[in-house]
């Protein structure tokens, strides 16, 4: 009796075994037939369907383990039920042209593949026509941002600054023969002037603000402060369909030329696409 139970284990070892190396099919039968036959009584009988019922449990544990997270399918099914938000960013420069700023800053993003809008005084295209054709060459979109930027000048009233407007629009047009209907206040004021805001409508021209603001315009701003300044602002999710970011190309803004690159990333990363203002 001791003897035919020690026999019942080691096969009951050699068939777990076997199963392990992918025999199941083959031994499966076979093996218990003849554990059953050489077996008797209750107890092996009991012991034998502990084997069956071990060779039952192990392959179904590895079918339950393996499905879930790998079929691409179901991930595919998923993914479509949430749609994707489609991500949209407008880089936008006030205040240049500017001989050593602008330059750099079409480079970069040429060396992207990324298109921008330049609000441009009607000071430095006086000063630097060249630029502004660079600008139009390179596919880009321009916008007025009034002819000389004095805030005494062009808040006095609603008259002087459509004037300015219109000269800026001016001297634009004879550079590169476009007279661009986008129009962003120096510092933002007209936004909540109602009378500038329809003033401008009425005569044709589309006012555009920011969404998010780098703040390169503050004093000693770092180039790891307008990375930071803007990472910090897209993580509004309602501006993700379009969303303007502020920046600066005029005189002095050289911190927002060495930040661009990292911006950019940033917002690549992101999964924004960067598009012109129209
Ligand atoms: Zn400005």
């Amino acid at each position: 009796m001791k003897f035919k139970l020690s026999i019942l284990i080691t096969l009951a070892v050699f068939m777990i075994t076997a199963q392990g190396c992918g025999s199941l099919s083959g031994g499966k039968q076979t093996g218990i037939g003849y554990l059953l036959d050489q077996a008797s009584g209750a107890r092996q009988a009991q012991q034998v369907q502990e084997i069956q019922q071990i060779q039952q449990i192990q392959p179904e544990s590895l079918k339950v383990s393996v499905p879930a997270a790998a079929d691409p399918s179901k991930e595919q099914a998923e993914g479509q039920q949430t749609p994707r938000i489609q991500k949209k960013v407008y880089l936008t420069f006030d205040d240049g042209p500017d001989n050593i700023n602008t330059p750099m800053v079409l480079d970069i993003l040429d060396s992207y593949g990324i298109k921008a809008t330049f609000f441009v005084i009607g000071t430095n295209v006086e000063k630097k026509p060249a630029l502004l054709k660079d600008i139009i060459e390179r596919g880009h979109a321009l916008g007025n941002h009034t002819y000389n930027h004095r805030y005494d000048d062009i808040y006095a009233g609603v008259n002087g600054f459509l004037q300015s407007i219109r000269i800026n629009e001016e001297l634009i047009f004879r550079i590169v023969g476009q007279r661009p209907k986008l129009v962003r206040d120096p510092g933002g004021e007209v936004r909540n002037n109602e009378v500038f805001k329809q003033a401008l409508t009425a005569a044709g021209y589309r006012l555009v603000n920011w969404d998010v603001d780098s703040y390169d315009s503050r004093k000693n701003s770092a180039e790891t402060d307008i990375v930071e300044n803007i990472r910090r602002q897209i993580s509004k999710e309602r501006l993700w369909p379009g969303m303007i970011v502020l920046l600066h190309d005029g005189k002095g803004h050289m911190n927002t030329v060495r930040a661009l690159p990292t911006v950019i990333e940033m917002l690549k990363n992101e999964g924004f696409e960067f598009e012109v203002v129209k």
